[in-house]
Formats: structure tokens, C-alpha cells, sequence
């Protein structure tokens, strides 16, 4: 295609050849890699609003925001004003601190949890969670739904088992059998299997699990009233429902998923996981719900849970800054730029021909390329696009400066930095980067 620059990658690949030496794949996070695309993921130096610059010197405009949590963009001032001065007091002291109580403040306003507990990572968020579920209801069995991702928690890296059972397998070695045979895996928006599995097991089931707006399989939002569903079905057979906000929380609205379902229909989550936004960057994440429940946690009850760095003064305080100054405007902004570019997108694939999808939650949003259902609702439409048409449009964006997701099964990030100028940036990328994917 015309306009295509080769930009090298040398520093890059040098510093990837490196990694590999020293790191398994060469990353220490499985998707930075290029496995499902090709080729040599980027090292970055630096980060400034929008934008990203690599060790090759060359520019991006970023639609990761580091997986979700860069709400306001990089190196915002006032974040790095507070982090810089709470570095100044010490990074860690093994004790109750001031910062960490007003995080837990902030959302406890902003959700409808009673109470949290602060932890370092999404993965330990539901892990925890999971447990206090199970410690709560003196029950084994997790619900959860293909596609759905939660951290690399051993009961929940669990495929769902062939035909019509639904009882998992391990979704990777080194999970035994044992650690996934408490665990039932369903399609995602089926109100039927739901029903099916609570009339069967009911009794059985500490808690249902899932992505309050799945961004991990693509974004593909619940069906209007299906968390709603979700929560009655729970209460009525005395299980919990855990609703995983790590991605959305904070990001698709003030309230999150939350705030765009059950504050208006009236229902809330008996648990909760949060992460990525409330940390502004750094390793923060949480876990709350209902105070009856959250009681259960050790040092109040036998539930026990812990953490050498929970609440980290450092993390909490980008986290606070980061949600302080995420105000309605920022929301706003973010949406509507999620709206210009989700349309230029899907406009330039039609001109050139390209069949896809373009889903959205909020802000959230992704491209499902040659699918070939009408409307994707679960993780078998997911799987049904073609992703080599995706790696060709995903290098051809690379190569005009913009880093997209490397998969095709990943919501596109944006920021309250993705100004007119980064949004252009982009759209003035899309008509060869769609006649790329034309082409694939
Ligand atoms: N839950 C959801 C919905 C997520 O998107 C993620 C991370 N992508 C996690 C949990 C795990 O979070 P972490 O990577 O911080 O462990």
C-alpha cells in the first residue's frame, strides 16, 4: 500500500534478543509479546499523554494505556507531582498509612461496595475474592463464563469441558485437574445455561464470577438486564455474585460497568474486584462487597488474606490522585473520542471492503475482523473472526505510528490525552492500514 514507512526496529529487536536470554519469551507479561501477530514488540522509554516513544526513537500514539489503567494518559503532571513527593516521605513502611484509607474512600464512594480490602494485582483482587466467597458461604463451586478472564488464578484458568458438560478443564499445564473440578464454565449472555447450572448445582455454588463488561475476548457487552439476571439468579440459590470491574472500573464510567447497569436497575454486586485505573499506574488493585461479607476477612474473621505491599504508599497514591482527577469532563472526553475513533474505523473498513464488527462498553470498545456472526455475545463468536485479516491491519498501523493491542481479542484503550491531534494521527493511519487488512 502507498504511504507505508518501514519504520526500523533495530534498538528494539537488540533489546528483545536480550530479554529473551534472561526473561521466557522475552516479556514478562505473555501478550506485549508479538506471538499473535509476528514480529518484534516495541521497547518503550518513554510516555507522554497520548503518546509512547521507543528505544528506535520513533513515536506511537498509544491505544494500550498500559492494558487500561492510563486513564489520564502518561506522565500526567499532578500524578507525578503527588508520587514525587510521597516518594520523598519513604516508598514503604509495613504499617497502616494515611493514603491507603483515602483510596479505599474514593471507591467506597464511588461504588456500591460497603468496604474494601487493597491488594497489588487484579490476579490477587479475584483470587481473594473467590476465597472469601467460598470462606462465606461454606460452599466449593465457581461459576464463570468462557471468554472471561480474571487473572491467572488457578481455578479460573478453566475452559469449559467438550459438548454439553459444563464442568472445566485446565485451561494450562501446571493447574491439576483438582484445582478446576470446583469450577462450571458457561457461554457468556446465556440466561439458559445459567439457569440450567443453578437448578442443577445450585446448593453447591459459593459464587458466580464474570467481567462486568467482557473486554478480554474483544468487548462484548452483557445483554441488557443480564447482569441483573446474573445477581437475582445468585440470590435467589444463596451464592454470591463477584463482578470483576479490574478492567472497567473507573474507565467506562465514574462508577464503572456498575454505573451503567445496576445504578439504575437497582441491584448491586455481592462482591467486587477492582485494578488498572485505581492504581494510575501502579500495582494497586482491591476486592470489596457487602460489609456482612467483607467482616469475614481476617484480621475481623477466619477468612485469611494478607499482603506485603497492599496499600503501598507510592501505588495508593497515584491511585487517589488518578481518580481525583478523573472527573466527569475526563469521562466525557474519553468517550467521545472513543465514538470518533470507533467510527473512523469502522468507516475505513467499509471502504475498503474489509467485513468486521466494531463492539462498544463506554469507552471501550474493539474491532472484530471477518467474523462471521452478525453480533458477537460470547467467547464462540469471539473465535469465529479471522485474525490473520487483523495482523495485517495491526502492522500496517504499527508501521504509521500507532500501538495497537497485539490481538485481535483486546479492547483499544484511550485516554483523556488523546487529543484532536492523536486522534488524526491515527485516522490519517486507518484508509492503508484497511486496505492492508483487505489484502490479508
Ligand atoms: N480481571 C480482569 C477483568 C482483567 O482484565 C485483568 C487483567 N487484564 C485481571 C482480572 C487481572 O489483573 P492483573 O493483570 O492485574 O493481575
Amino acid at each position: 500500500p502507498t504511504g507505508a514507512t518501514t519504520r526500523s526496529s533495530t534498538a528494539s529487536a537488540e533489546w528483545f534478543e536480550r530479554a529473551h536470554r534472561v526473561t521466557p519469551g522475552g516479556v514478562n507479561s505473555p501478550v506485549r509479546a508479538f506471538n499473535a501477530v509476528g514480529g518484534t514488540p516495541r521497547f518503550m522509554v518513554s510516555g507522554r499523554g497520548a503518546w509512547l516513544t521507543d528505544v528506535d526513537g520513533h513515536d506511537y500514539v498509544d491505544l494500550i494505556c498500559s492494558w487500561g489503567p492510563m486513564l489520564l494518559g502518561h506522565a500526567h503532571p499532578e500524578v507525578q507531582a503527588a508520587v514525587q513527593d510521597a516518594v520523598t516521605r519513604g516508598t514503604s513502611y509495613g504499617t497502616p498509612s494515611r493514603s491507603e484509607v483515602e483510596l479505599a474512600e474514593e471507591i467506597v464512594a464511588r461504588t456500591p461496595v460497603d468496604q474494601v480490602r487493597l491488594v497489588s494485582s487484579g490476579t490477587e483482587a479475584t483470587m481473594s475474592a473467590i476465597r472469601l466467597a467460598r470462606g462465606f458461604t461454606g460452599r466449593d463451586v465457581v461459576v464463570k463464563f468462557a471468554g472471561c478472564y480474571h487473572g491467572h488464578v488457578d481455578s479460573l484458568l478453566a475452559e469449559a469441558g467438550s459438548g454439553l458438560a459444563t464442568h472445566a478443564v485446565a485451561g494450562t499445564p501446571g493447574v491439576p485437574a483438582a484445582s478446576v473440578e470446583a469450577t462450571l464454565v458457561l457461554p457468556y449472555n446465556d440466561r439458559a445455561a445459567v439457569e440450567r447450572v443453578f437448578a442443577e448445582r445450585g446448593s453447591e455454588i459459593a459464587c458466580l464470577v464474570t467481567e462486568a463488561s467482557p473486554g478480554n475476548m474483544g468487548v462484548v457487552p452483557p445483554e441488557p438486564g443480564f447482569n441483573q439476571f446474573l445477581a437475582e439468579t445468585c440470590a435467589r440459590h444463596g451464592a454470591l455474585f463477584v463482578s470483576d470491574e479490574v478492567m472497567t472500573g473507573f474507565r467506562v464510567s465514574r462508577q464503572g460497568q456498575w454505573g451503567l447497569d445496576g445504578a439504575h436497575e437497582g441491584w448491586r454486586p455481592d462482591l467486587m474486584t477492582f485494578g488498572k485505573v485505581m492504581g494510575g499506574g501502579f500495582p494497586a488493585a482491591a476486592f470489596g462487597g457487602r460489609a456482612d461479607v467483607m467482616g469475614m476477612l481476617s484480621p475481623q474473621g477466619p477468612v485469611y488474606q494478607a499482603g506485603t505491599l497492599s496499600g503501598n504508599p507510592i501505588a495508593t497514591t497515584a491511585g487517589l490522585t488518578t481518580l481525583r482527577l478523573a472527573t466527569d469532563e475526563v469521562y466525557a472526553h474519553v468517550d467521545a473520542a472513543a465514538t470518533t475513533l470507533s467510527t473512523a474505523v469502522g468507516e475505513a473498513l467499509d471502504r475498503a471492503g474489509v467485513p468486521h464488527l466494531v463492539q462498544h462498553d463506554g469507552s471501550m470498545f474493539s474491532v472484530f475482523f471477518a467474523p462471521r456472526v452478525d453480533r458477537v455475545v460470547d467467547f464462540a463468536g469471539a473465535s469465529s473472526q479471522d485474525t490473520s485479516v487483523f495482523r495485517a491491519f495491526f502492522h500496517a498501523m504499527l508501521d504509521r505510528g500507532v500501538y495497537l493491542p497485539p490481538s485481535a481479542f483486546e479492547s483499544w484503550f484511550l485516554s483523556a490525552a488523546h487529543d484532536d491531534h492523536a486522534l488524526q494521527h491515527v485516522i490519517d493511519a486507518l484508509p492503508a492500514a484497511a486496505e492492508a487488512a483487505a489484502q490479508a
